[in-house]
């Protein structure tokens, strides 16, 4: 063991299923210690989400550990450039990296060089952030914690191990972690770190786009207020980076129908649906939703902000958004869409036939989601959760229609082309007009569904092209 290693004699209560696994490291006179997040997650008083470990044995050694024991785990080399093995255990996945440090980091992404190393703490001192930078040492779980972590848990802080301009300029991914854990885990992050992050955004502009998109989702998904974090990233110079779209929101002011500019506007949307659990896309679609607001601005002849189809232009700025952050193509689509039907008004003279055109329009499978993203976006105008009372009407309304199991798309029509063309229609763009012509007849009165009404009334319509 490296003599200059702190060992703390205090101790962390150890699951007992890693005590097991560590058995087979220390049968085999290895050492094994539980590192990274999860060891932050008990600091916290969290369960950990997944294990990591480090070891001084070399992934073919844990692999030989693991295959060559009664009864034998499943390994597979995930990660061997990086000394990076999973070992499935009892039920467990778990990630086991040989201590290693990283070096040359020339493109500010992947290191050039990975080179094993025989202790912890040189394991510990390549890591981000302090709070990441502890190890507790299996089976009994010693605390091994050389850069003070504990205390910057303690303290809620995001503090980088060592030089913060030397840890980013490393990895252009290390600024953009730092924001996502301030609001995942509702820390600070430590003044010099912060200071640090306007110096490296070149080296983040040289992220691939899959890693920034997962530090985006992670930021949306974990913890209760991501404007925390999307606001650090506006100060530090990096939304401008990432998401100059978002960015340019600041400042467009929008007063007559809202206290917030639409930045802030967006984030408190966004915070809305965090803190209620609210689904992936329509996070996604409280931030974007008023993306289209400056290029669509204009002011009224009354002295009041117009942004007339703004839904559009936000839509159509979120999939350019969410297609250069390569995310994938149904996601792109669902948002999109959310975003481009946001502005639905509804008013009680609508009729029945209007509460079903607005569900074709919006898709069924769409509904709660747009009624999330409304519960959001008028959140965001105040600050003060509405009562849920101003969608109950449409809500209703929409219930009652669905509930009568009406038509409303051209498969649920009483009549198929094929019928049509049976009664003599023939087939070609004439056809798709016609079936067109029969929903939209249908949505008005649903008692003209049936294959006698339908087929009466194509040949009708096709009399007209015909003639
Ligand atoms: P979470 O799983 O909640 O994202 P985590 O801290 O476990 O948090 P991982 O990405 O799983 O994050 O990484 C595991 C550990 O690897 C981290 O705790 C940290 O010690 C180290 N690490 C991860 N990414 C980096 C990086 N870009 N630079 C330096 N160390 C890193
Ligand atoms: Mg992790």
């Amino acid at each position: 063991m490296n003599p200059g290693l702190r060992i703390t004699m205090k101790r962390i209560d150890i699951h007992p299923r890693l005590r097991d696994l560590a058995a087979v490291f220390t049968g085999s006179g290895k050492q094994v210690y539980l590192v990274g997040g999860a060891v932050r997650d008990l600091f916290l008083g969290k369960k950990a989400q997944d294990w990591d470990l480090a070891t001084d044995a070399k992934p073919e050694e844990v692999i030989a550990m693991f295959r060559n024991r009664k009864p034998r785990c499943r390994v597979i080399p995930t990660g061997i450039k990086h000394g990076t093995v999973t070992v499935f255990f009892k039920g467990e996945e778990i990630e086991v990296t040989t201590f290693r440090t990283e070096s040359d980091y020339r493109d500010g992404r992947h290191p050039e060089k990975v080179e094993f190393v025989p202790g912890i703490e040189e394991d510990l001192s390549r890591r981000d952030f302090t709070m990441n930078a502890i190890a507790l040492k299996l089976p009994k779980g010693e605390i091994v914690d050389p850069f003070g972590g504990e205390r910057d848990i303690r303290a809620r802080l995001i503090r980088c191990v060592g030089n913060p301009a030397e840890r980013f300029g490393e990895d252009g991914l290390r600024p953009l972690r730092a924001i996502r854990f301030a609001s995942q885990l509702g820390f600070s992050i430590d003044e010099a770190s912060l200071a640090a992050i306007p110096g490296a955004l070149a080296i983040c502009s040289a992220v691939a786009m899959e890693r920034i998109r997962d530090e985006i989702d992670k930021t949306l998904m974990h913890g209760k207020k991501p404007s925390v974090s999307f606001l650090l990233m506006e100060k530090t110079g990096l939304l401008e980076l990432i998401l100059p779209e978002l960015a340019g929101c600041r400042g467009i002011e929008q007063k007559g129908y809202h206290r917030f500019d639409v930045l802030d506007h967006s984030l408190l949307a966004l915070d809305y649906a965090a803190a209620n659990g609210f689904p992936h896309r329509v996070r996604l679609a409280a931030l974007f939703h008023d993306l289209g607001k400056p290029l669509t601005r204009n002011m009224g002849k009354d002295g009041v902000w117009t942004f007339y189809r703004h839904e559009e232009e936000s839509s159509r700025l979120t999939e350019k958004i969410l297609t250069r952050l390569r995310y994938p193509n149904t996601i792109i689509e669902e948002t999109a869409h959310l975003v481009a039907e946001h502005m639905f008004h509804y008013d009680d003279t609508w009729t029945d036939a209007a509460v079903r055109r607005f569900i074709v329009r919006a898709g069924e499978t769409y509904l709660e989601d747009l009624f999330r993203l409304r519960m959001a976006d008028s959140f965001g105008m105040t600050g003060i959760a509405a009562p849920a009372m101003a969608l109950t009407p449409l809500l209703s309304r929409v219930d009652a229609v669905l509930a009568a199991g009406r038509a409303f798309s051209l498969k649920d029509l009483a009549v198929k082309g094929k019928d049509l063309m049976e009664a003599g229609i023939p087939a070609g763009k004439h056809m798709g007009i016609i079936l067109n012509e029969l929903l939209e007849t249908v949505l008005d009165d649903p008692q003209c569904n049936t294959r006698e009404t339908l087929l009466d009334i194509a040949l009708k319509i096709n009399r007209r092209y015909e003639g």
